[in-house]
Order: C-alpha cells, then structure tokens, then sequence
C-alpha cells in the first residue's frame, strides 16, 4: 500500500482563511486582533520560529508584535512584560516563546506561564487552559495538538472506537493530543520513553502520533497496515535536513495516511496559532 500523503501546507492555507474570514468579520465590529511574542535570548530555532509566526500573522491580518529581551533578562523583568501584555487592551494573545534562556529556572519558567491571562493564552499551556481541556470545556487548545486534530478530519480518518497511539508524554504535544483523541473517542494509549516495548504497542494503532524528538524512530515495520501516521517530529539530519520521528520512506509503503516533514504538521501549527489568536478576539467580543 503507498500512503495517501497529508499535505500539512495545503491545509494550513485552508485554516488561514477561515483566520482571514474571522478577521474581516472582527473589523466590521472595529477589532484588530492583536499577537504579541515574548522572545527572550538568541537562540536561533526560536529566532526563526517567531520570525515565521509574526509574517504568517500579518498575512491574514493579525496585528503581530515581537517583543525581544536580551538572554540576562530576570525572571521579573519577563513577569513584568506578561503582566503589562495582560493590561493591554490592543493584545488578545500572548505566547512566551520557549525555551526561556538557561538562567530562567523550570520553576520561574512555569510562574511566567501562569501569570498568562488565560483569556490570552494562545499557546494553550496555562494551567487553567488544560485543566479545560481535561474537563471537556471550552479553552485554548495547544495549537499543534489542534493541528493533527483538523489533519485526521480533513482526511476523514475514523476515530471513534479506534486504537490510537501517541508517543511522547510532553505537556506541549503528546498530553494534549492524547486528550483531543480521548475526546473524539478514540481507545488512547500514551508512549514515552520508559514504554516497554514501543513496537508493539505502535503495531496496535490505527492511529499513531509521533511527538518525541528522535528521527526516524518509527520503522515500517512497526505500522499496522493502512494506519494513519501523524509525525510531529522536527530533526535535524546528519545532511542538516529537516527529517521527522517517522521512517517516511519506510512507513509510507504501509500505512494509510502519512503526514511529511517539513511540509505536515509544522504549517499547522502556526496556522492553529492564528486560529487561536482570532478566538481570543471573537471571545473578548462575546462572539465566539
Ligand atoms: P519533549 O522532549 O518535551 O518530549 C519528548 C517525549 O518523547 C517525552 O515525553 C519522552 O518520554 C518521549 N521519548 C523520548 N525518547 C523516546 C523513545 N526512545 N521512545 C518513546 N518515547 C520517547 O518534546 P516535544 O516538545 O513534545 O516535541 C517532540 C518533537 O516534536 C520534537 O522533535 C519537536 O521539535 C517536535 N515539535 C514539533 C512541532 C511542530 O509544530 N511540528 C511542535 C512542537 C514540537
């Protein structure tokens, strides 16, 4: 079987204009949507991640600021700016670009997170956030969880009463997914790096999510035949390529639907950050 490919591009410019519609929409009641990105430090991964969130953002007419602050910045002076964006009335979401420079502690890290309106927590990482999510109420969803969420739709892969997979336990990707896929009631299973066994638990699934950070990890033989197979992974290969936590050439011989990277899962995850954003506007106008 040669899998039919997920074209993460494509649907992303299907989600940007559904953004762009919601926008006009906001301009008829006189509202900008307003993304301001906290970037502290240089480094470059987050350089270029923030750089293509803010272009995408004006693009469907999202007012985008980046706030940059030197690596030294203290855990205060970063609360200080939260806070700040919190007053803000032009601002409709805030995301604190990770990871914070190394002399921000896990704990400080966490305390900046918090101190996120959750009415503004486009990134989804609030507590609040994912305690809605866990509840079944109405929230910020983390966007690239959504992401693999609308690819598994548009695909109309079936996911209630399926056996679904996610490999990676991470607060960003593999908790909320696993919940979204608990949500659309699928059977979930929940791998980590201390799974026993991880083929066999992968060779179970109708549906595997691979979110852990490790190229090509996933083998051919590991899918259940016409399985789908979303790969959240962004590697760097030895050639300096982009490749991710799935064997594509492999695994594309075997399953049903398989999304690419580059070109799956990352254009939309910006695209659900947009989406996001926009909420955050239609909410605060009571439309949504
Ligand atoms: P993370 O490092 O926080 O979590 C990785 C998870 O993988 C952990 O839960 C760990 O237990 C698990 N793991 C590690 N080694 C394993 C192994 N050998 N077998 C099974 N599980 C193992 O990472 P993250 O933030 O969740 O990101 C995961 C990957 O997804 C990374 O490559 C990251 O770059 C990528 N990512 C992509 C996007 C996107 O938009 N495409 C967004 C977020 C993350």
């Amino acid at each position: 079987m040669t899998a039919q490919i997920i074209d993460g591009r494509a649907l992303a410019r299907t989600v940007r204009r559904e953004v762009e519609q919601r926008v006009v929409a906001l301009a008829a009641d006189g509202v900008v949507p307003g993304l301001a990105v906290v970037l502290a430090g240089d480094d470059p991964a987050s350089q270029v991640y923030v750089r293509n969130k803010a272009k995408m953002a004006a693009r469907v007419g999202i007012d985008a600021r980046t706030i940059r602050l030197p690596a030294e910045v203290s855990a205060g002076d970063l609360l200080g700016v939260v806070e700040r964006l919190n007053a803000d009335d032009t601002v409709h979401g805030i995301l604190v670009q990770l990871p914070l420079p190394a002399g921000i502690s896990a704990a400080e890290a966490s305390t900046i997170l918090r101190a996120i309106d959750p009415a503004k927590d486009v990134d989804g990482l609030h507590p609040a956030s994912l305690g809605q999510l866990v509840a079944g109420e109405a929230g910020f969803v983390a966007c690239t969880p959504s992401g693999c969420m609308r690819m598994l739709r548009a695909h109309g892969v079936p996911l209630e009463g399926r056996r679904a997979v996610v490999i990676g336990r991470s607060t960003i990707v593999g908790k909320p997914m696993a919940l979204l896929l608990l949500a659309a009631n699928a059977t979930v299973t929940v791998c980590h790096s201390r799974t026993v066994d991880l083929a066999a638990r992968v060779r179970e699934a109708d549906v595997v999510i691979a979110a852990v950070g490790r190229p090509r990890l996933v083998r051919g033989d590991w899918v259940k035949p016409g399985a789908a197979v979303i790969d959240v992974g962004i590697n760097r290969g030895d050639d300096g390529k982009l490749v991710g936590d799935v064997h594509f050439d492999e695994v594309s011989q075997v399953a049903g639907h398989l999304s690419p990277v580059p070109g799956g899962v990352g254009p939309m995850t910006i695209a659900y950050l947009l989406h996001n954003v926009s909420l955050a506007a239609a909410r605060r106008l009571g439309g949504a």
